[in-house]
Formats: structure tokens, C-alpha cells, sequence
């Protein structure tokens, strides 16, 4: 299927390494993509109707191969989270919180939560998603308060 496709993970000015950057594939480039111009894009089976993410070769409801990109809402509820204090690598601002988001369509989605304090994330909180420039290619969805 896809292979490994380089990137230009130059980064941005005023950014501090990240020490994992995604591999962009043929499969995720459209994501990627759409994340550099602020938009949240998730796979839509074309058999069943479902949302899901990650992107898969197959629908991982059922297994067809027919599906589509299509644009999320963006908005989403906290699910769980867990707050970070010790950077598992230079360049994390610390400290920060790993976030599972179930998306307004359905799936989750690991993130970050960004745009509040730690001490006041909360399960089921209302989140809207905003891209974060973290390689001159890679914008990351990462999740605020709405
Ligand atoms: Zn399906």
C-alpha cells in the first residue's frame, strides 16, 4: 500500500522541536493537508455510512474499501485525559495534557488539550479544534475549550 513519504520537517520559526513527527502518507497526505489550512478532515465509509480515524485502507465498522474524505465539524467532548509533568523528550512545554476526543461524528482521536490550564480540564468538556504549526508541513490538531 502506501510507503513512507519524506516531509519537510524544517521548523517553523519560534517552534520548539518535537521529537516525533507523523510519517505522511499516500493514505494520510489529504489529512495533512486539509490540517494546514485549519480543517479537520476524517474518513467516511461509503458502505455504512460511518465515520472513522485513523485512516485505514478499510473501514474499520465493516471492512469496505469504498469511503471518502469529508470535513469534520471540529467540535468534540473531552473523554479522558491525562496531565504530563515530566517531558518524555526536549522540547515539550511542560506541562502538558494527553487528550482522547470523541469527535461530534463519532470516532476519538488522541491529542492534546491546549488553550486552558491543566487543573481545569474536565471529562466531557466542550472542545473545538485548532491546528498547530509544529514542521514547516505539519499542522497538528490539538483540541481548546469551546
Ligand atoms: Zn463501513
Amino acid at each position: 500500500m502506501a510507503e513512507t513519504m519524506s516531509a519537510d520537517f524544517t521548523l517553523a520559526p519560534g517552534v520548539m522541536p518535537t521529537p516525533t513527527l507523523p510519517a505522511i502518507t499516500d493514505l494520510t497526505r489529504p489529512f495533512w493537508d486539509a490540517a494546514a489550512q485549519s480543517r479537520l478532515l476524517l474518513p467516511l465509509c461509503n458502505a455504512c455510512t460511518r465515520h472513522f480515524f485513523r485512516p485505514e485502507v478499510a473501514c474499520t465498522h465493516c471492512f469496505a474499501t469504498d469511503w471518502q474524505w469529508v470535513q469534520a465539524s471540529g467540535r468534540g467532548t473531552l473523554y479522558s485525559y491525562s496531565v504530563v509533568h515530566k517531558a518524555p523528550a526536549p522540547g515539550f512545554v511542560m506541562p502538558l495534557v494527553l487528550a482522547v476526543v470523541e469527535l461530534e461524528e463519532g470516532p476519538v482521536m488522541f491529542s492534546n488539550l491546549v488553550g486552558c490550564n491543566d487543573q481545569d480540564a474536565r471529562i466531557g468538556m466542550a472542545l473545538q479544534v485548532r491546528f498547530e504549526q509544529v514542521a514547516a508541513a505539519v499542522w497538528l490538531p490539538r483540541f481548546g475549550p469551546r
